[in-house]
């Protein structure tokens, strides 16, 4: 245990250390080299792709005709911000990003109302998180409130691709920011050449059975993130690793990975999802448990949206904590374990019904009555695509 509470004290130290240097960055983002939004050149496609049938959208395979593109290198900073056709890169094959892994995502998404007018949500925690990534990562910076102004051309320009969204299909447009290291040089050390781009694209409900509850292995013999390390940030390296414990979910019949850590075995996030547990807690209290920002879970902006929500209707307790198998095993025996669910960009909240933990299939009852986890759905739905007003959402001028 002695190990663990060093870890836990160099962990804050780092994090502590890592978000200062952002909030410094951030907060002079006026003075920080950046591209700006106002120098772009715009290169229009002359061959515009058939548009997909909106029902039939997979996740992730659609993209727009064009794309966001910005060079950086350290000894000229970032070059002229470029829209143009969606092509296939040329870089070198020593390029640091295929070997060592120099590379970050973000994940956001652009609605089309009811009004037919184009939201972006909350964009600029993206950005917050991006720029976090970066200096992780030892990318470049840059001026967040430009790349979303870009982000929102690059929409704008593409917003015939902006799906028309119905209650029971909920399609979107999902925006994928990238940042590689591309200098070709095998030395492990930070890159002194990046490209930074955006791809957009449809896409219908992540999972195509709909709001269908998912069953998670739940195997303490896999880790996901650790005290010290990069769960906390969006980098591909987090998720490669992943996808063979995820087939392992799948030869046991269950959809995602539920990522446990310690040996107490704390719940922290499901796939690439956070993770909600609402119970009445052993002081026989409603609550909405999810785990702390630690390091270990991925500071999820649809988790912190549920976060304030959950708080601003005043019903239950909303708690970030550690909480971990055997109080979820004996709210489960107790009859205290109401629902589960995993939260996130892509679907938004998906109901959990099972988890298969130490060989037994332990059955979640989310579905019985699934109150809280429809309201997080409609509720966020209702924001995205502009039936409740609120200022988490951007228009695009
Ligand atoms: C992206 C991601 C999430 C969800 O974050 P959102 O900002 O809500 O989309 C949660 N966990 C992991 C591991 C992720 O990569």
């Amino acid at each position: 245990m002695a190990s663990v509470n060093i870890y836990k004290v160099s962990q804050k130290i780092l994090g502590n250390c890592i978000q200062k240097q952002l909030w410094r960055s951030y907060a002079t983002a006026g003075t920080v080299s950046s591209f700006k939004a106002k120098d772009v050149e715009v290169i229009k496609s002359n061959s515009l792709a058939p548009k997909p049938d909106v029902g039939k959208l997979k996740f992730g395979h659609h993209f727009t005709d064009h794309m966001l593109e910005i060079e950086w290198t350290e000894g000229s900073g970032w070059k002229q911000p470029k829209i143009c056709p969606v092509h296939n890169f040329e870089i070198h094959p020593g390029a640091k990003c295929f070997h060592y892994a120099t590379e970050l995502f973000e994940g956001m998404k652009a609605y089309r109302g009811d009004d037919d007018k184009i939201r972006v949500f909350r964009p600029m925690e993206n950005m917050k998180r991006m720029l976090s990534t970066a200096e992780r990562s030892c990318l470049p910076l840059f001026d967040g409130r430009e790349l979303v102004e870009l982000i929102k051309q690059l929409i704008f320009i593409d917003a015939a691709w902006v799906p028309r969204a119905t209650r029971e299909q909920p399609s979107s447009l999902y925006i994928r920011p990238t940042m590689i290291g591309t200098e070709p040089t095998l030395g492990v050390n930070r890159a002194t050449q990046a490209l930074l781009y955006v791809l957009i694209g449809p896409v219908g409900p992540y999972y195509p059975t709909g709001m269908a509850p998912v069953k998670l292995l739940a195997d303490p013999k896999f880790v996901r993130a650790w005290p010290g390390g990069s769960g906390n940030f969006k980098m591909g390296c987090n998720y490669a690793p992943t996808l063979a414990i995820q087939s392992v979910a799948e030869k046991h019949g269950c959809q995602q990975v539920l990522w446990l850590f310690g040996d107490d075995h704390q719940l922290t996030e499901v796939g690439a999802m956070n993770l909600f547990t609402f119970w009445i807690n052993e002081q026989g209290d409603k609550e909405l448990v999810t785990a702390p920002l630690n390091g270990l879970v991925l500071p999820g902006i649809t988790r912190k949206s549920l976060l304030e929500l959950g708080k601003k209707w005043g019903e239950f307790k909303v708690t970030e904590r550690d909480y971990t198998m055997n109080e979820v095993v004996k709210a489960l025996n107790e009859n205290r374990l109401l629902e589960m669910f995993g939260a996130g960009t892509a679907c938004v909240v998906s109901p959990i019904e099972g988890i298969l933990y130490k060989d037994e299939m332990l059955q979640i009852p989310t579905m019985n009555n699934p109150v809280i986890t429809n309201r997080c759905m409609k509720e966020l739905l209702d924001i995205q695509y502009g039936r409740t007003p609120s200022d988490w959402v951007e228009y695009l001028d």
